[in-house]
């Protein structure tokens, strides 16, 4: 069976960008795939964080991965700080990554820029990704399309350590989805929807409440004439709206343009905050009820016990083979 590994972060609340490029995909994979699920605790420590928001957030995190229908009996679900490998074997990783290659990353650009300090962790960030998925002998890993270069690091990271020391790690092949892999900022189409930002309603969370859900489509950019149609260069807002409604409606992007054809955007984002509400509705109830039933808490010990496992593995094998002493 091959094996799979992804990440979110407890950075802030989940928003559907998470969920229709990296988490609904996780739910597709499980029946098929040995799947590993992790909440990147330590990733979301590279920028500054609330610790009782970090505490909250990544018990919220488990509490939704379950709620959109991931198995605990299917996959492995666990916090990375559980893991110490990941740790661990991130620092093995940073020495024998160059300052030349982590120079590059566009995610450290965007999200260093205009800040006063900058930690060396989030310079470091895709050295601990990297970490994280070699260390399951992952052979595909789901993201959305902001992470490809992270992921193309670890590739080439990974490749480098087994031509230095000797056959040690699978090398993964990113599985990022054609349709839907970047969804975009609702107050802003040409950035990603991102947690970080700080506008609410430049994105849609898992956990938002119908009217705050309205507001946020509502009020999104679109442009100045009114024909609903894909075309991602011209109508960058229109065509990430009707890329959302496609993906939670399920109407193909040619009816929804004869659907709306004559409309205005007005009767159309008035029908896609139904659709979105919706798909959400059933999410929601199924997270309080998560919540309440003290589940999450087993099922995070039982998953970092398997991933404590399989991960000590792989690390012991790369310390073996860079000439470690381990006994
Ligand atoms: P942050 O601003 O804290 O980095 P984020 O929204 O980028 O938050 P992450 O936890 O970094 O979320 O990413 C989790 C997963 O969601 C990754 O696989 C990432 O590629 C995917 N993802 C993030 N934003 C989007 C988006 N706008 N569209 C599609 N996928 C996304
Ligand atoms: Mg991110």
């Amino acid at each position: 069976m091959k094996r799979v590994f992804s990440g979110v972060q407890p950075t802030s609340q989940i928003h559907i960008g998470n969920y229709i490029g990296a988490i609904k995909r996780f739910v597709d994979l499980q029946d098929d795939m040995d799947c590993f699920f992790c909440i990147v605790d330590l990733h979301s420590i590279t920028v500054p964080q609330d610790p009782k928001k970090l505490y909250e957030n990544s018990l919220q995190l488990a509490a939704l991965y379950m709620a959109v229908g991931l198995d605990p009996n299917k996959v492995t679900l666990f916090l990375q700080s559980h893991v110490p490998a990941h740790s661990e074997l991130a620092w093995l990783l940073q020495c024998n990554t160059y300052m030349g290659e982590l120079n590059r990353m566009t995610q450290f650009k965007e999200k260093s820029k205009g800040k006063d300090t900058v930690t060396t962790g989030l310079y470091t960030y895709p050295v601990l990704m990297a970490a994280d998925i070699l260390l399951y002998g992952t052979d595909y890993v789901p993201v959305g399309n902001d992470q490809k270069q992270h992921l193309e690091i670890c590739r080439d990271v990974a490749l480098r350590f087994n031509k230095k020391f000797g056959e040690t790690f699978v090398i993964p092949d990113p599985l990022i989805s054609k349709f839907g892999a970047r969804i975009m900022a609702l107050d802003d189409p040409t950035k990603k929807m991102s947690k970080s930002n700080e506008n609410k309603h430049s994105k849609i969370n898992l956990l938002d409440t119908p009217s705050k859900i309205k507001k946020s489509i509502m009020k999104a950019i679109t442009d100045s004439d009114s024909e609903v149609r894909y075309d991602v260069e011209n109508k960058p807002g229109v065509s990430n709206l009707m890329t959302i409604y496609n993906i939670l409606g399920g109407l193909s992007l040619e009816d929804i343009e004869n659907k709306y054809a004559g409309l205005g955007y007005g009767a159309f984002k008035k029908d896609l905050v139904e659709i979105v509400v919706l798909s959400l509705e059933p999410i929601q109830k199924k997270y309080e009820e998560i919540l309440n039933s003290g589940e999450v808490e087993k099922v995070l010990k039982k998953g970092a016990e398997k991933a404590n496992e399989v991960s000590n593995e792989f690390l012991e094998k790369a310390k073996i083979n860079m000439g470690f002493v381990v006994f």
